[in-house]
C-alpha cells in the first residue's frame, strides 16, 4: 500500500496483556502500599497502626474500549495510563 508523503509505517507485534485494578493505600504516617482487593481496613507496614481506609474514588476510571481508539489517540492513551500506574 502506498502511503502519503511523510507518513512512516512501523509494524509491531500485537500481543495480549492482563490488567488488574490495584488500590493504593496511604497511611497518615506517609507510607503507601497496594491492595489487590477493595479492603476497608489494613495494617500499616511502617507504623503498625490498624488503619481504616476511606476510598476516595467510588469506581475505577472508565476504560476506553480499544476498538474506539484511533491511531492518533494511542500515544496519548498509553501516556495517560503510564502516569496513572506510576508510583508517586
Ligand atoms: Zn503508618
Amino acid at each position: 500500500m502506498r502511503m502519503p508523503e511523510g507518513i512512516e509505517v512501523v509494524e509491531r507485534r500485537v500481543g495480549r496483556a492482563v490488567g488488574q485494578w490495584i488500590l493504593e493505600v496511604r497511611c497518615e504516617c506517609g507510607r503507601r502500599w497496594f491492595e489487590l482487593e477493595a479492603v476497608d481496613t489494613g495494617k500499616c507496614p511502617r507504623c503498625g497502626a490498624l488503619v481504616l481506609i476511606r476510598i476516595e474514588v467510588a469506581a475505577p476510571p472508565t476504560v476506553t474500549p480499544l476498538d474506539s481508539v484511533t491511531d492518533q489517540a494511542w500515544p496519548l492513551l498509553l501516556q495517560t495510563r503510564a502516569s496513572v500506574a506510576r508510583r508517586p
